[in-house]
């Protein structure tokens, strides 16, 4: 039997473990869903125990599924959601508090001090961030101050993490206390040109030194999994945020290659290989990742309705029953008729940041109808990306030659269609659409020597379909102008 590799992919709301072939295949995954807490309105928690238990929970069925023998499992990656924010005894591992999700919004007002300040621009030049209560800094700051543990952190006797750190500290023998430097970039801590916790951020947020993981590379062995998990201890050999495993899963490897994933949300993110590319149109600088001890940049942006756009229409709107369906009834029309929809139902990310947008529909007429505003809601999903990359080409400097794709939507050919038509660059998906917990499980088959180098990674991708672009310019042109147009009146709606 062939080595395989096992990627864990821990996400916001399940947690799941994909097996893996060296060439890339998927032999087997399981996905166990866990509690969202929301213990007020706007934050958002998770128990600590649920990660750790349906992770392992995931991780055994996985392999039992895939009747490889556990010795046969070369390493193990860790993937995860970003940013949501951890803290454990180091004598017990039991966690202070509930986990505190990257979507909490409980310390936004922290954040609006910390910007009131000025401390917005040393922020962004540092971390590559735009200063928001999503990262982990002022969470970490938060749990501080509000279960009064200054003095413990300060004496080193509690671990901050992030999900990677959490699962590594719990899962491999020894608890190394550790982080990949993916994930520290997403802390509001983290230098990105010098690879190490900032000093006069920790200051700032009155954070101790002594409760942070060290940095390690994302392709590493950290430790050997606890025998007691499988039965046998297996190097576990990588950790790398979400979407910068994905990143590597469809081996956008070069600097200027560019994915999208269209899940709930987009996240567009392109390789800048050593340059730390300071964003003048709104993109965030972020790690792509970092092997060898050596850092590989990204430019980073997301919209923030992407997929759930097609819910609305589904679950609010009743226009379709399922997502799938959108794209038949999208193409019953030559066009939307000049109709527009702006999803800004929570306000826009990059390249607009106004969260005092709402959502708008504009330009009907008495003859729009349901396939025209279906069309309009898939239409926005591509006309959103499209604002991001024309985000990152400014920044960069040039044209991608290509944009490679995953997530649920990205199955829409209408929509990948008209997204290549947009961007006026070829859209091309993957064979395997878990490009997460591919790069997770390709990141940890590199650190052993499944592979050779980086490059030989790249042959676990496979081209699944392409979409050439097929619009004129004129056409192309008038349809943006018209999107930007809408935005136009989407923007500052809600009174502030
Ligand atoms: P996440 O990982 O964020 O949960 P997924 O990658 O599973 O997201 O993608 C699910 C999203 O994709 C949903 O928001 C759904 O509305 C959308 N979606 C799924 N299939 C399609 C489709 N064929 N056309 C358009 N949108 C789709």
């Amino acid at each position: 039997m062939a080595k395989v590799l096992v990627a864990l992919d821990q996400g916001t709301t399940s947690s799941r473990a994909v097996v893996f072939d060296t060439a890339g295949k998927m032999l087997a995954a399981y996905g166990v869903e866990f509690p969202q807490i929301f213990p007020k309105p706007g934050w958002v928690e998770h128990d600590p125990h649920d990660i750790l238990g349906s992770q392992v929970t995931a991780l055994k069925e996985a392999v039992k599924r895939s009747g490889v023998a556990v010795e046969d499992i070369a390493a193990i990656g860790i993937t995860n959601q970003r940013e949501t924010t951890l803290l454990w005894d180091r004598e017990t591992g039991e966690c202070v508090h509930n986990a505190i999700v990257w979507q909490c919004r409980r310390t936004a007002h922290d954040v609006d001090k910390l910007v009131e300040q000025g401390w917005g621009p040393v922020i962004r030049e540092k971390t590559g961030l735009v200063p928001d209560a999503y990262f982990s800094g002022t969470k970490l700051a938060w749990l501080l101050t509000r279960l009064n543990l200054h003095d413990r952190a300060e004496k080193g006797e509690l671990c901050f993490g992030t999900v990677d750190s959490f699962l590594a500290w719990h899962l491999v023998s020894g608890h190394p206390h550790v982080t990949d430097a993916t994930n520290a970039g997403r802390t509001m801590l983290f230098n990105l040109a010098r690879q190490d916790w900032d000093d006069e951020l920790l200051r700032l947020m009155d954070i101790p030194r002594a409760c942070l993981p060290q940095v390690v590379d994302s392709s590493q062995v950290i430790g050997m999994l606890d025998e007691s998990i499988l039965g046998r201890a297996i190097p576990v050999a990588a950790m790398a945020g979400d979407q910068h495993a994905s990143l590597f899963g469809q081996a956008c490897l070069k600097p200027g290659m560019v994915k999208n994933t269209y899940g709930t949300g987009c996240f567009m993110l392109m390789n800048t290989g050593d340059q730390l590319i300071q964003s003048k149109n709104g993109l965030l600088s972020t790690m792509a990742w970092r092997i060898g001890d050596k850092p590989t940049y990204a430019l980073e942006g997301s919209v923030f309705m992407g997929g759930a756009t097609i819910q609305w229409l589904r679950d609010e709107m009743k226009m379709i029953a399922t997502a799938a369906e959108s794209e038949g009834i999208a193409r019953t029309v030559e066009n939307t008729g000049g109709v527009y929809l702006v999803p800004a139902f929570t306000g826009l990310g990059a390249p607009w940041w106004d969260q005092y947008s709402r959502g708008t529909l504009v330009g009907m007429t008495r003859g729009t109808g349901r396939a025209h505003v279906v069309r309009a809601a898939l239409e926005a999903i591509a006309y959103q990306s499209a604002d991001l990359m024309e985000a990152m080409v400014q920044d960069c400097g040039f044209v991608p030659t290509q944009l490679q794709v995953d997530g649920g939507a990205s199955a829409n050919a209408f929509l990948m269609q008209f997204q290549a038509d947009m961007i006026n660059v070829p859209v091309v998906r993957p064979q395997v659409m878990e490009t997460t917990a591919l790069g997770a499980a390709l990141l940890a088959g590199l650190a052993v020597g499944i592979y050779a180098s980086v490059e030989e990674t790249a042959q676990a991708w496979q081209r699944d379909a392409a979409f050439a672009p097929d619009m004129d310019e004129y056409q192309r042109k008038n349809l943006l102008a018209g999107w930007h147009k809408a935005v136009g009146r989407a923007k500052d709606w809600v009174e502030h």
